[in-house]
């Protein structure tokens, strides 16, 4: 646990909106912050869309910029909250002649373009329920999901449509629609084009009453074992966006805000999409992949105030700008506009804290979440001491605890109930008490991992952490074998289902390798059949097909064949002692390890 601390030296240009942390905790309450939100009008409900777009339509914000997006091609598109009112509103309109209503799913396969904000929120405004999906996704995670999800309306793209869901289509039995954004749909059968039915639509639409626990958004996250888990989110989640964005990332009226996640994770849709509108600031949205030279030209050219990006992201610029300079590249563009940074989504090095204040002349901020909380739960904020390798202190609202674990390595339950470490510095697992609007509220169709996730009143979050004394909080790792690259959080279950559909795979073992840019990279080791040959072709050629089955941004980077993976006498790969052996730790606790099976040598070296 590091004790170096980062004050701030030159005052911020703006007041802090959480200027004073104790007091502001001590009298907050969710209840109060939900008076922030105007609500449907005539008390019918609370709707994300209303207080994301309509609600700046009918203010003097109507004609401010809510989106700028900057093209592949550096084209640039601007939509005003009052534009993107009416386009919301005709795609809820198309939704509703489609025979799409309350509660069916909506799933989108998209870059972010213009059209998928459009249809996040118009599907939002219909009080159907919006599920993102990566678009770099390969078909076997797309279909996965579509299934899961029950989606009835898929909105894509001709060129995805065809190299990802076409083949499956059929076997797809609830989607009614696909939705083709740009040219193509006529060439593909079973698609309309979005355009033409928007072009039919009249971009006037009254939301219907809305249940703040009405289902509005379905985030697909990774678990250790089993398929993808749906997490339900409700409406009511928009509380929490507000405050968040007003406290974590320090909005403020005027800012030009960038959050450079996907929506096709949870990230980029709390806080590339809502979070920030809500608060009438204007959204800056990428579509083109990370280049540094890109990057700093666009925070320089949209003028950036507020900056919200990831812990990869941040190593990469770091690669290209070391800190012993010279800074040349950022140097070469005005980051003036810059007020704030923030990063989330994996450990932030203590490096990249203080590398942000020499190079870009800010700190940056780390804050923590996940897919299960909706929205930043634990931060550092702008008016605070930052300790850099900590994620900071929980949020007003917010109460956090940290939880003896049992034998298994998640907390220990004794009858139902779990044991409370208040003593600093002793590590356990992360808990938050339930009651934020935010949380999740269950998996989809998972009774049991939804129970599973929770224990007395506490959510269980599978992070392990230690508290220092004054109360900030330190990652110190996942208490299951998840493997979070680039940002990703991916299952290693769902990498080794997908090796063995090859017909030369027997068995995969699937484990992080930890990686200096990336956090860690996805390994796979793989028994490969009788008859298949062990040498660089066959592992080529696995390279390949789970590249084509996954996507490029889950599918293995490194493949090792091992004809004798360590098993549990119930017949599980045992990947924490693969990990274990690979990286030359302690073996831990083995008394389930199925012994006949165990492999004696050192796994060979990969590709
Ligand atoms: P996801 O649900 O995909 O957003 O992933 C959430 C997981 O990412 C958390 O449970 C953590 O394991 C990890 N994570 C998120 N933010 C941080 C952070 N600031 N520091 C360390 N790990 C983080």
């Amino acid at each position: 646990m590091r004790r170096e601390t980062i004050r701030k030296t030159s005052p911020p240009c703006v007041q802090p909106n959480l200027d004073d942390y104790e007091k502001v905790r001590a009298s907050f309450s969710w209840a109060k912050a939900r008076t922030a939100l105007l609500g449907l009008p005539g008390g019918r409900g609370l709707n994300i869309a209303y207080e994301a777009v309509d609600r700046h339509a009918t203010s003097d914000r109507a004609g401010a910029v809510a989106l700028r997006c900057v093209g592949r091609d550096d084209s640039l598109t601007c939509v005003t909250y009052e534009e993107l009112a009416r386009t919301t509103a005709r795609f809820a309109n198309v939704l509703r002649t489609l025979g799409i209503g309350h509660g069916d799913r909506v799933v989108t396969l998209l870059s972010r373009c213009p059209e998928l904000y459009t249809v996040v929120l118009g599907t939002l405004k219909n009080t159907s329920v919006l599920c993102p999906l990566f678009s770099a996704f390969g078909p076997d995670p797309v279909a996965q999901r579509l299934t899961l999800s029950d989606a009835q309306v898929l909105v894509t793209t001709a060129d995805l449509y065809r190299r990802k869901v076409a083949a499956q289509r059929e076997s797809l039995a609830a989607l009614r629609h696909v939705l083709i954004v740009g040219d193509g749909a006529d060439a593909l059968p079973g698609t309309v084009s979005l355009a033409a039915l928007m072009a039919e639509a009249s971009d006037r639409f009254t939301i219907p009453p809305t249940s703040p626990h009405d289902m509005a958004l379905l985030h697909f996250t990774s678990g250790t074992t089993g398929t993808p888990k749906g997490a339900v989110h409700v409406h009511e989640a928009a509380v929490a966006h507000y405050v968040t964005a007003l406290y974590a990332l320090d909005l403020h009226e005027g800012d030009v805000f960038w959050c450079t996640a996907d929506p096709g994770w949870v990230t980029g849709m709390s806080y590339g999409i809502v979070a920030p509108l809500m608060h009438g600031v204007t959204v800056v949205v990428d579509e083109g992949d990370y280049d540094a030279r890109r990057w700093y030209r666009i925070l320089a050219e949209q003028r950036v105030s507020v900056w919200y990006t990831a812990p990869t992201a941040l190593r990469m610029l770091m690669r290209t700008t070391p800190r012993s300079g010279p800074y040349d590249l950022p140097r070469s563009f005005d980051l003036g506009a810059l007020r704030f940074i923030a990063s989330v989504g994996e450990p932030l090095n203590p490096e990249a804290v203080v590398w942000g204040k020499d190079v870009l002349g800010l700190p940056v901020h780390d804050n923590w979440w996940q897919t299960e909380t909706g929205a930043i739960m634990i931060a550092n904020f702008a008016a605070c001491e930052i300790r850099p390798g900590s994620m900071g202190r929980p949020l007003p609202g917010v109460e956090a605890a940290v939880l003896q674990r049992g034998e298994d390595g998640r907390a220990m339950t004794t009858e139902g109930r779990v044991t409370v470490l208040e003593e600093p510095g002793v590590e356990g697992e992360l808990a938050l008490r339930v009651g934020w609007p935010s949380m999740f509220r269950g998996y989809l169709h998972d009774e049991a991992r939804t129970a599973a996730a929770f224990a007395e009143d506490w959510y269980l979050t599978g992070d392990l952490v230690r508290r220092d004394a004054e109360g900030w909080h330190w990652f110190v790792g996942r208490a299951d074998d998840v493997i979070k690259s680039a940002g990703h959080l991916i299952g290693p279950f769902e990498v080794g289902c997908a090796l063995m559909e090859h017909p030369a795979v027997a068995e995969a073992g699937v484990i992080g390798r930890p990686d200096p840019v990336a956090g860690n990279t996805v390994k796979a080791f793989v028994t490969l059949r009788p008859g298949f040959d062990a040498g660089m072709q066959t592992r080529q050629e696995l390279l390949a097909f789970a590249r084509r089955r996954l996507g490029p941004a889950v599918a293995p980077r490194e493949i090792a064949f091992e004809q004798h993976l360590p098993h549990t006498r119930s017949g599980k790969v045992m990947r924490r002692l693969l990990r274990a052996r690979e990286l030359g730790l302690p073996e831990g606790d083995i008394s389930t390890l199925e012994k006949d099976l165990s492999f004696r040598d050192p796994p060979e070296a990969s590709a």
